[in-house]
């Protein structure tokens, strides 16, 4: 049974790029082949050291000299007026080469354009063209400790007080809020209406007083999400985003944004053509790739590789024709969740005992990236909604199945 627009979608696809675009791409390569050390290994926005910060915040306004982080917003907020695909592009090369994220997918990929669809044009003057620039990164206040799937359900609190509101509650798994300027928060602004309607949308920065950031060690002993506390923080009423009461159509609208996935996919392409290379070398005197259970293996891998790519640009084509991708995003969220998964098992299956190495140990084999990936691979299915909650979208608006209870 095809999806509602699934047919239709297809047939008029065409899988070339176009001259102009396949130049891009290599603009971009040979941009990332001068600017990143030859041996850089990224670092998955993984932000516990001030080198890495500041390597990552110099590596962001390099970027943003050439109006390259966000080439497809209009000129005068700072970008270039390019399609979402050449956005696309761009996503995937920075991912494939692992370049430093510098918290894009929040600043450029959810809060920028949730701020072109609802904000008034002091703001967008007021926040697009600094986060074009590089110069600040925003992180997402929406999750909260009894809210995450059921968001609408959120208890922090947002209170009027004359021309500014004061904030208390508490966020929770907030990433990069550690090195973040500015968030994009949902509150409630009225308690005695439906949980939907009583949400607004504020954008509020991260040194006033009262904010705690706390960070939480994740399943790879790293610091990449935390929890933020709000005591009596005050925000000015001109940084609420969208109209009082409206936060849920802002938080809807942005989490229709950046959901090709195409970053996380084209990292696992990387990995899966280092697991390939690697396969191709003799290690103790015998070559991993003469073993036909290895080839099936990488096989295998390089076809979920090309669909989870194919499900990403259709994503992309889909916003280039202006539609806003539903079930489409997420079934490439599905995928992507579970491809990192394949990946990393893959991977730690045919380094064997080398590939449970860490990647400070000078005997891991890939830089103990692989040990990593297999971590972090299982927030795949939970960060940015869950694989549940995506299916329960293509279940219903995909395949137009009735919601149950
Ligand atoms: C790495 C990572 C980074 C994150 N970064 C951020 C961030 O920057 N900002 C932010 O706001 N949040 C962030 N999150 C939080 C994330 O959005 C939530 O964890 C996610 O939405 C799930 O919410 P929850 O953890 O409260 O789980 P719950 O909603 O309590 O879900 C628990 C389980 O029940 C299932 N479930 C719940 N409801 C349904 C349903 N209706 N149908 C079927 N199954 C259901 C879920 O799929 C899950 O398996 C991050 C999470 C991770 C893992």
């Amino acid at each position: 049974m095809p999806l509602a627009r699934g047919a239709g979608t297809l047939s008029g696809m065409d899988f070339r790029f176009s001259p102009e675009t396949e130049a891009w791409r290599e603009e971009l390569r040979a941009f990332l082949r001068q600017e990143l050390p030859p041996d850089f290994e990224g670092d998955d926005d993984f932000f516990d050291n001030e080198e890495q910060v500041a390597f990552a915040k110099e590596f962001m306004k390099k970027l943003g000299a050439r109006r390259w982080l966000a080439p497809a917003w209009p000129v005068e907020y700072g970008g270039m007026g390019k399609t979402p695909i050449e956005q696309m592009i761009l996503n995937e090369e920075l991912a494939y080469h692992r370049a430093p994220h510098g918290g894009r997918l929040f600043t450029i990929g959810i809060t920028g354009p949730t701020i072109l669809v609802h904000g008034t044009e002091e703001q967008k003057r007021r926040w697009l063209p600094e986060m074009a620039r590089g110069e600040v990164w925003y992180c997402q206040g929406f999750s909260e400790p009894g809210s995450g799937s059921d968001l609408a359900s959120l208890q922090t609190r947002a209170v009027r007080d004359g021309d500014e509101y004061v904030i208390n509650g508490q966020k929770i798994w907030t990433s990069n809020a550690h090195v973040a300027d500015k968030m994009l928060l949902l509150a409630r602004t009225d308690p005695d209406v439906p949980k939907h309607r009583g949400i607004s949308a504020f954008i509020v920065d991260m040194r006033s007083p009262g904010i705690t950031v706390q960070g939480i060690p994740n399943i790879a002993y790293r610091r990449d999400f935390n929890q933020v506390f709000f005591e009596n923080v005050r925000v000015p009423a001109e940084n609420l985003l969208g109209g009082e009461n409206q936060g849920w159509y802002v938080a809807t609208t942005t989490l229709d944004f950046e959901r090709s996935n195409i970053a996380a996919i084209s990292g696992a392409r990387r990995t899966t053509h280092e697991l390939v290379r690697w396969a191709k070398e003799r290690h103790n005197g015998r070559r991993p790739f003469d073993d036909p259970k290895v080839r099936h293996a990488l096989a295998d891998l390089t076809v979920d590789c090309e669909v989870g790519r194919l499900l990403a640009y259709r994503v992309a084509w889909l916003q280039s024709k202006g539609e806003i991708p539903n079930a489409e995003a997420s079934m490439s969220k599905v995928f992507m969740a579970m491809l990192g998964i394949k990946v990393a098992n893959v991977g730690v299956n045919l380094l064997g005992p080398f590939g449970m190495l860490t990647p400070g140990s000078k005997w891991a084999k890939l830089r103990g990236r692989v040990l990593t990936s297999y971590l972090l691979s299982h927030a795949g299915p939970i960060g940015g909604g869950t694989s549940e909650i995506q299916k329960n979208i293509i279940a219903t608006r995909g395949l137009g199945l009735p919601r149950g209870d």
